[in-house]
């Protein structure tokens, strides 16, 4: 508790901590179950009774205590776990530098000077800097991925449905999951063997039977045939990232599996479909923050209207503003059918690529972003340079696949420091085990 206190001076990954209670629960740990003891921190976007839940926004920063667990924070629970604080994540989960937050900084733990990544940023860099040893974060577009990617660790997005999102702030209802980031593969099998599951809570998780996870690990890749789509290979692409993730299948090559080239020619569709999608989903799901119900009430108000206009108002941040007006517009009537309808049918059209690749490749290795981290607060001007960056992982999102990011090397960021670079491995729907194989064997 000491350590990560101080280092959270400097790195910023953490809103709040659970210190009290964490040290209650080390005290009575019960160290025979799967997670005894173990330090876990939480994105705060998930709920954990008692604890606050700010989503990085001014609309939750106070007044609003969790009034129940998320079912991966019971899931936890009863694994043993010790919930150490919250993380620091964009607001809302929109964003991919924890830039976003309107509630705090945090740093790259490899370079001060450097974004985290995001949305789940101080996920990422808790874990980095060994604060704790494993962490939750959600993906919607990328969010675990990316920071796992820039802040050197492991981080996954399983299948869509795999994992409750009862208790997830709702970002993109359609989009979200809930994952690990951890220091190791193995770890990021422990963790998700321990929040996967049925769960009657959320109507989008799937009744499926969840696999043996650690069974896969170390298990050969020999004969599986591993895609690399070239538009994932393609300008853009900083050659040094390509390298590394080059020699990364290569390991693959060695150990037996077939490495073939494939094409994803919807590739070039995903940012724009997303940033439809998305937004429309937000639009919606953030409609409850209306200055009634949760959190932050405008004292300025003098109607019931201007309540809702106030609050949100004084609540939310620029970009989840943005977000707000993009989803609204492309719902509207005279817009609909325009925007989000065509936006359905791509993403229908991109799940329908990624299952035909499936019947030519076992899985697909692509880098998880195409340039390194970032200065922190270059971007501010401009949007629309982070959101082409998340290229590479939103496709998964949008065709429901699990995909994780894991470390194969470091480069060289031009000032001094070394940057650390992820390789991307995803697989068809419900094979999070066939994902943690192969990263496995790569590690
Ligand atoms: N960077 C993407 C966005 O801003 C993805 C965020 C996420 O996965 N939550 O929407």
């Amino acid at each position: 508790v000491a350590r990560m206190e101080a280092k959270n001076e400097s790195i910023g990954a953490l809103l709040s901590f659970n210190t009290e209670q964490a040290l209650a629960d080390a005290a009575n740990a019960d160290l025979s179950k799967p997670l005894g003891g173990i330090p876990i921190v939480l994105k705060d976007n998930i709920n954990a009774l008692g604890q606050p839940c700010t989503c990085g926004s001014r609309f939750l920063e106070s007044g609003y205590t969790a009034p129940y667990d998320a079912t991966v924070t019971r899931k936890l629970r009863e694994a043993g776990a010790i919930l150490l604080g919250r993380a620091n994540m964009d607001e809302f989960a929109m964003g991919s530098a924890t830039e976003n937050s309107a509630l705090g900084k945090t740093v790259n733990p490899h370079d001060p000077s450097r974004i985290p990544g995001g949305s789940s940023g101080g996920s990422a860099a808790v874990v980095a800097s060994e604060m704790a040893l494993a962490s939750l974060g959600s993906d919607t577009g990328g969010s675990i991925r990316q920071p796992a990617a820039f802040c050197g660790i492991v981080g996954m997005k399983p299948s869509y449905g795999r994992v409750s999102r009862y208790g997830l702030v709702a970002f993109a209802s359609s989009l979200d999951q809930i994952g690990p980031l951890t220091h190791t593969v193995e770890d990021a099998a422990t963790l998700l063997q321990i929040i996967s599951g049925h769960d009657p809570l959320d109507s989008t998780s799937l009744d499926e039977p969840v696999p043996d996870f650690s069974e896969s690990l170390g298990k050969s890749v020999k004969g599986l045939r591993i895609g690399l789509p070239k538009q994932y290979f393609a300008e853009g692409l900083d050659p040094e990232i390509e390298k590394l993730v080059r020699a990364a299948a290569a390991r693959l090559e060695e150990q037996g599996a077939e490495l073939v080239d494939i094409d994803l020619p919807l590739t070039d569709a995903a940012v724009a479909t997303y940033y439809i999608l998305a937004p429309a989903e937000a639009s919606s799901n953030l409609s409850r923050f209306d200055g009634i119900r949760y959190g932050r009430r405008s004292e300025n108000a003098t109607d019931i209207i201007d309540t809702y206009r106030k609050s949100r108002e004084e609540g939310f941040g620029p970009e989840v503003k943005r977000r707000i007006l993009l989803g609204t517009y492309v719902l509207s009537s005279g817009y609909y059918d325009a925007y989000y309808t065509r936006a359905q049918k791509v993403r229908t059209l991109i799940q329908q690529e990624f299952a035909s690749a499936f019947a030519q490749v076992d899985a697909i290795l692509t880098p998880t972003t195409p340039s390194p981290p970032r200065k922190i607060g270059v971007a501010d001007e401009d949007p629309l340079q982070d959101y082409l960056a998340d290229v590479y992982t939103i496709s998964a999102n949008l065709a429901g696949l699990p995909a994780i990011s894991l470390p194969c090397g470091e480069m060289d960021s031009g000032d001094g420091t070394r940057l650390p670079v992820g390789v991307q491995i995803m697989a068809p729907h419900l094979r999070d085990d066939l994902v943690l194989q192969i990263a496995s064997a790569i590690e």
